[in-house]
């Protein structure tokens, strides 16, 4: 590992020099490369995970580049994951970096995630997340899900039978019938590093932090700490 590329961070006490050799054998596996997912792509290849996998089987459109990073006019029409995985090896070559041109289903996603040390939520998709959440509770996987609507993101790092996981707090989720979701253009960008900030800790065996909530236009920020369900569907002990 080039410990001067990570000087900087190794000098912070919490992180140091052994957190970083961990982060350095761990796998993220993140599903979406769109607007969070292409900014945490960009951040946790600069921090140093590993190994980083990004899977989506979409392609770059104009409309995208208001919230994303890496992708420029040139990308449209393209790949993400292949954009991605392209430039951010340029980024940090000592890394295992792997974009997967594919659609997450229900029949494929215990193969593409089961070397996972975390899952990063990259989607706009509740049955998307439903299912990332199920085969993180079957597998034992920690997972960290966000979302972004008009100026408000959300972000709650999950441990499997630990803390309350994603169908626990489903009747909190604002949940949308429009085709295009409204965002707010930096919104993404905010979100999915505090995003990275909890996968890290979970990476570093630290708790996570609750559901947080931004708002990025009135300027105000929620911790809401939600007890798991016990009659939880997906990970409660009284179903
Ligand atoms: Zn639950």
């Amino acid at each position: 590992m080039n410990i001067d590329r990570y000087r900087r961070q190794t000098l912070v006490k919490e992180l140091g020099q052994k957190g970083q050799e961990i982060l350095a054998k761990k796998h993220a596996i993140i599903i979406g490369g769109g607007g969070l997912g292409s900014h945490s792509a960009n951040l946790l290849t600069r921090i140093g995970i590993g190994r980083i996998d990004i899977i989506d089987d979409d392609i770059v459109d104009i409309t995208n580049l208001h919230r994303t990073s890496v992708f420029s006019e040139q990308d449209i029409g393209k790949s993400k994951t292949l954009i991605l995985e392209e430039k951010l090896r340029d980024v940090n070559t000592k890394l295992l970096i792997k974009g997967i041109n594919q659609k997450v289903t229900v029949e494929n996603i215990w193969p593409l995630v089961q070397y996972a040390d975390v899952i990063i939520d990259g989607t706009d998709s509740i049955p998307l997340r439903l299912l990332i959440n199920e085969v993180s509770i079957q597998h034992n996987i920690p997972w960290v899900y966000a979302g972004v609507y008009e100026t408000v993101g959300m972000v709650m790092g999950i441990l499997p039978k630990k803390t309350s996981c994603f169908q626990c707090i489903t009747q909190d989720i604002p949940k949308s019938e429009l085709q295009e979701i409204p965002v707010f253009g930096s919104l993404p960008a905010t979100i999915a590093a505090i995003q990275c900030n909890e996968a890290i800790k979970l990476l570093l065996g630290k708790q996570p932090a609750g559901l947080l909530i931004y708002d990025v236009w009135n300027q105000c920020f929620d911790i809401m700490n939600i007890k798991r369900n016990p009659y939880c569907p997906m990970c409660g002990n009284k179903k």
